[in-house]
């Protein structure tokens, strides 16, 4: 076993890094402010590679892993840019692509998301929930085209991307009940289709959206993997989607801790530093611990994904790094918003903004309490409570 970074993927982080650096928080909380993108950092990244850095060569990516593109989006968040769609666009839907797609689907979507082309992902349903068998979207094959009715709800970046991969029902398994399920490539600006912006109170430049399908017409060759397995392509993204949301909660973790040992040493109310007094060093030092031990399981999770992406390994090491993940990240912003007293919720020193972000990280893209129940059902065997 050998806990010391390759060169590679020092090399990896610095230049990620000094890119994202170049771009810092307050661009991020500007572009919040005044409700533009992130295009300039996103197209940064892009152009140099970052994004698709875990996408196979042929189709222009760097021919790495999961492990590499954690390390992208863990970088950014820890110059203070949490991008979102990293997990949406690059972490599921490329993934997916170039997991399942056919070689034709592969040479048409992979070269431009190699270089930060962005696709939405909709799984996310107002009466199924957390609930995947219960999804009602239906898309009824009609000779070479499929149609779609039904709706999604909370779909990141629809107003960002040219597609979105939308997860349906094509049928009903007889003997469960439950839904078959099939993933369509679907483009934003299909007719038929309405998105209606969802007010949330998180300050992030990635929007939300109830999305409503009424007869999309999507041809079959915009189909995903095979019809009625998509429940096993789904379950292929899971992984990719935790350890790089494990990555953005680690990063927020790394910036917020960051400003709050500098804060901590120059600030002094009495005649030494506010870090020496123990109130503020311990509590920063038992985030640091547990943000330490969460980039731990994401390192494992991700080297056990790339190399089999099918255990169940990488399925309980990814369950795990994601919930230790936000755990840590929100505790890591809350202490160092305490250690700034009032400066914390001030604009100026960039931390209470992200708080609904990183408490969002707690309930999606996959809810804490769905992690708990993997970890007892499947980790410690406990009968199933649903
Ligand atoms: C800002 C934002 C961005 C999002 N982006 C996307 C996106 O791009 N694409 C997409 O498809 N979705 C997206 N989502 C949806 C997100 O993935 C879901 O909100 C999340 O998975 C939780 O599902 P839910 O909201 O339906 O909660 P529910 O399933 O209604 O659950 C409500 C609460 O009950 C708990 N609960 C439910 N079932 C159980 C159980 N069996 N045992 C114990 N507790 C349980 C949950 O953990 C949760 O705390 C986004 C959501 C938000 C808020």
């Amino acid at each position: 076993m050998d806990f010391a970074e390759t060169d590679e993927h020092r090399l990896l982080r610095e230049a990620v890094g000094d890119v994202a650096a170049q771009f810092g928080h307050r661009y991020y909380a500007d572009a919040v402010r005044s409700g533009a993108k992130l295009d300039e950092l996103w197209n940064a990244i892009g152009e140099l590679g970052f994004l698709g850095v875990h996408l196979p060569e042929q189709y222009g990516g760097g021919g790495a892993g999961i492990t590499e593109l954690a390390i992208v989006c863990e970088e950014v968040a820890t110059a203070g840019c949490p991008l979102l769609l990293i997990l949406v666009s690059a972490a599921i839907c490329a993934e997916l692509i170039a997991s399942f797609g056919t070689d034709e689907q592969r040479a048409e979507w992979l070269p431009s998301m190699a270089e930060g082309g962005k696709m939405a992902f909709a799984i996310t349903e107002a009466d199924a929930g957390s609930n995947t068998h219960r999804l009602h979207t239906t898309a009824v094959r009609d000779g070479d085209i499929y149609r779609l009715n039904g709706g999604k709800t909370f779909i990141s970046g629809v107003d960002e991307a040219e597609q979105i991969l939308v997860v349906v029902r094509t049928g009903t398994d007889e003997g469960s009940g439950r839904a078959l399920l099939s993933l369509l490539i679907v483009d934003t600006a299909s007719a038929g289709l309405e998105s209606v912006l969802i007010p949330v109170e998180i300050a992030s430049p990635e929007k939300q959206f109830t999305l409503f399908f009424d007869n999309v017409e999507v041809p079959v060759s915009r189909r995903l993997g095979d019809e009625g397995d998509g429940l096993r392509v789904v379950f292929h993204g899971l992984n990719p989607e935790r350890i790089t949301g494990a990555a953005l909660c680690a990063g927020i973790g790394r910036y917020a801790l960051s400003r709050a040992a500098v804060y901590a040493t120059d600030r002094r109310v009495w005649d030494v530093p506010i870090g020496s007094h123990q109130g503020i060093s311990h509590p920063l030092a038992e985030a640091k611990i547990n943000l330490e031990l969460a980039r731990l399981m994401m390192l494992k999770a991700a080297w056990a994904h790339d190399h089999d992406g099918s255990s169940s390994i990488a399925a309980e090491a990814s369950n795990m790094a994601k919930y230790a993940a936000a755990e840590a990240g929100y505790r890591c912003l809350d202490t160092a918003i305490q250690t700034h007293g009032g400066n914390g919720m001030t604009s100026e020193y960039g931390l209470a903004d992200l708080w609904g972000l990183s408490r969002l990280l707690r309930i999606a893209p996959v809810s804490r309490e769905m992690i708990l129940n993997f970890v007892a059902q499947h980790t410690l065997s406990l009968p199933r409570s649903y």
